[in-house]
């Protein structure tokens, strides 16, 4: 708990969401905000001072980024001290979502200064809103590794979960990352969302072998910045898993491991050899 008392005169930290792609999406308190605020930290002052000339926010720019984050705290707690009132936005979306502000904002609580969220897009729950995948229950990895070995041990990490599952992907790894979590999640359903609220925006939803070939079919599905979704894995299958997992166990109390597999294949209809592994692994 840090103390928020006696701090009335103090200015507030407001963390505001600026468009993902479509100017025109920022809420009139994002907006307001900006206009009257002492300063901005803006990941990077250029790219926004396009945000700001067609709002006409004049207000004065500091870059914040993931360099010079932590070095910026105290100036930032000063001016907050002295009754200023700072926004802090990102390029594009919900600052501190796969973007800096995190270490900030939690130096700036630490120290018990208030921190006001003025909320707006995020690529993450815009992709979602348009997937036609469960959200009842999904969780977000943010940007996925760039290494191949690395995003397969990622998905193996995961292949498991029954929730949603929503990446971050680059445009130039866009194809060989659908192929590596083919591999993976088999012929799951997915979705790419491309440039969203953007002029080529592109939800693309199919199995993912149906993914890889639309992609592979149309160069312009590569370009871009994309949002990919996969479903979570059927709770009747990890409900089988388990079973398979049991059953197995009271086999190999008798049997040694590829005769307890090809018995547990035969009642459960999974393959011998993945059953054979999970048996080693029992043993
Ligand atoms: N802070 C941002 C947010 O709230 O979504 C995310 C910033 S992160 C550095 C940038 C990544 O978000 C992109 O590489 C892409 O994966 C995703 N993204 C951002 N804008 C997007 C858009 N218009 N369409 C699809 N994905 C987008």
């Amino acid at each position: 708990m840090t103390d928020q008392t006696n701090r009335s005169n103090y200015g507030c930290l407001y963390v505001v969401a600026t468009p993902i792609g479509n100017i025109e999406d920022i809420s009139l308190r994002a907006i307001n905000t900006l206009k009257e605020v002492s300063l901005i930290a803006a990941e990077d002052t250029r790219h926004s001072q396009r945000l700001c000339q067609h709002y006409a926010i004049g207000t004065p720019m500091i870059s914040l980024h993931e360099h010079n984050e932590l070095a910026r705290v105290e100036q930032i707690a000063e001016k907050l001290a002295q009754g200023q009132s700072i926004a802090l936005i990102s390029d594009a979306g919900t600052p501190l979502i796969s973007d800096p502000g995190f270490k900030l904002v939690r130096e700036l609580r630490n120290k018990g200064h208030k921190v006001s969220p003025i909320p707006g897009p995020s690529a993450l729950i815009t992709a979602l809103s348009v997937a036609g995948i469960a959200t009842d229950s999904f969780s977000f990895f943010g940007f996925l590794p760039a290494k191949s070995s690395s995003r397969s041990q990622k998905h193996q990490e995961l292949v498991n979960r029954v929730e949603t599952l929503v990446f971050y992907e680059s445009s130039h790894r866009i194809l060989a990352s659908l192929i590596d979590a083919a591999e993976i999640y088999g012929n799951r359903r997915a979705v790419i969302a491309r440039e969203l609220t953007k002029t080529f925006e592109t939800v693309l939803d199919g199995s993912l072998s149906e993914l890889i070939e639309s992609v592979k079919q149309d160069d312009n599905q590569t370009k871009g910045e994309f949002v990919l979704i996969i479903s979570g894995q059927e709770k009747s299958k990890q409900e089988q898993k388990f079973d398979s997992k049991q059953l197995l166990s009271e086999l190999l109390k008798e049997l040694p491991p590829n005769k307890a597999a090809k018995i547990a294949a035969k009642l459960t209809g999974e393959k011998k050899k993945d059953l054979y592994h999970l048996a080693l692994e029992l043993k």
